[in-house]
């Protein structure tokens, strides 16, 4: 690949052109050397069944082990890999490894049940081969699709010209899952609720972490879990870290949660232990 100080790139359905700063085509290059030197891994987060008390799933996460800066988060260099496109061979080594470990955990009793939730950035579905690549990888790596949520941020359906949303139609088909990421936080436009496949909303972390005790948050995550019911939407709320929290996400029917108080993200060889240990029944 190489790089021009402009780059073209999808922003909301559009074709753009944004000017890299310097700073950033150094970081998009380092980006680059990473994928090829095999420097990004990934973690795996718990997501807890309210209503059994058990694990549901994991959400994969990338990390960057970078040689002098120690662990970057992809907050840090999801952007520049989105305007470099380089999110797209990224995100299918994601999608191949959360799989493949997906996969892997087949022989446990608790672990070869779950779901595995990846996310997937809009660009990678404007990229015209999502669908097929997620098949191929399914196939190569013997995971089930019912086992898969693709998790996909609101700005992936808001000013959509129908493209997408045929795309969800086809990975629904396929038995694959999907979850609308980071609730609330994007856009007012709700229309889209009602034409995509969607299986699961994620309450964004802002508004949880206003819990409890703020009237209005407390209002506003009652709405999402009342509109997301009636369209048949499973509710989890993400970054729960306190007991009241829980307590009032439990009281108001949210399905799934996702936080610290049950786990940080985990490398996939701590979660059998975890699995053991902290045992999700006695959790919620
Ligand atoms: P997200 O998909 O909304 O992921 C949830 C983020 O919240 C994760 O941050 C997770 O570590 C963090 N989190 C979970 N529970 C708590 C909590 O109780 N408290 C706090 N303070 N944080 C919590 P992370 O891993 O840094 O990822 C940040 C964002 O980067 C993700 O937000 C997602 O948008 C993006 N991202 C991460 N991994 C990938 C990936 O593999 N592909 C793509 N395209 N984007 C990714
Ligand atoms: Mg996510
Ligand atoms: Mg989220
Ligand atoms: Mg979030």
């Amino acid at each position: 690949i190489i790089y021009t100080l402009s780059v073209t790139y999808y922003h909301q359905g559009q074709v753009s052109e944004k000017v890299l700063p310097a700073t950033d085509m150094d970081f998009a290059s380092q980006v680059e050397t990473a994928l090829d030197n095999q420097q990004f891994f990934m973690m795996y987060q718990p997501q807890v069944d309210f209503k059994t008390g058990k694990l549901k799933g994991v959400e994969a996460l990338v990390r960057w082990r970078h040689p002098e800066k120690g662990i970057i988060s992809p907050e840090k260099f999801i952007r520049v890999a989105e305007l470099t496109g380089l999110i797209v061979p990224l995100g299918k080594w994601i999608m191949q490894t959360a799989c493949a470990q997906a996969a892997q955990w087949k022989d446990h009793p608790v672990l070869g049940k779950i779901e595995v939730s990846v996310n997937v950035s809009a660009l990678q579905l404007k990229s015209g081969t999502l669908v097929e690549e997620i098949m191929q990888i399914l196939q190569d790596t013997g995971l089930a699709p019912e086992r898969l949520v693709i998790e996909l941020t609101e700005s992936s359906f808001v000013q959509d010209d129908g493209e997408n949303a045929r795309l969800m139609h086809q990975l629904k088909e396929a038995g694959i899952k999907l979850a609308i990421d980071d609730f609330g936080t994007g856009y007012s436009c709700l229309s889209y609720l009602r034409d995509i496949p969607g299986d699961y909303l994620k309450v964004d972390r802002s508004f949880v972490m206003e819990l409890p005790g703020h009237n209005k948050a407390e209002a506003v995550i009652q709405a999402i879990v009342s509109l997301g019911k009636s369209l048949d939407y499973r509710i989890i709320a993400e970054g729960v870290e306190t007991q009241a929290q829980a307590d009032f996400l439990k009281s108001i029917g949210c399905d799934i949660v996702q936080g610290f108080l049950y786990a940080k993200p985990l490398e996939a060889d701590a979660l059998p232990q975890w699995v053991s240990v902290a045992q999700p029944e006695t959790l919620t």
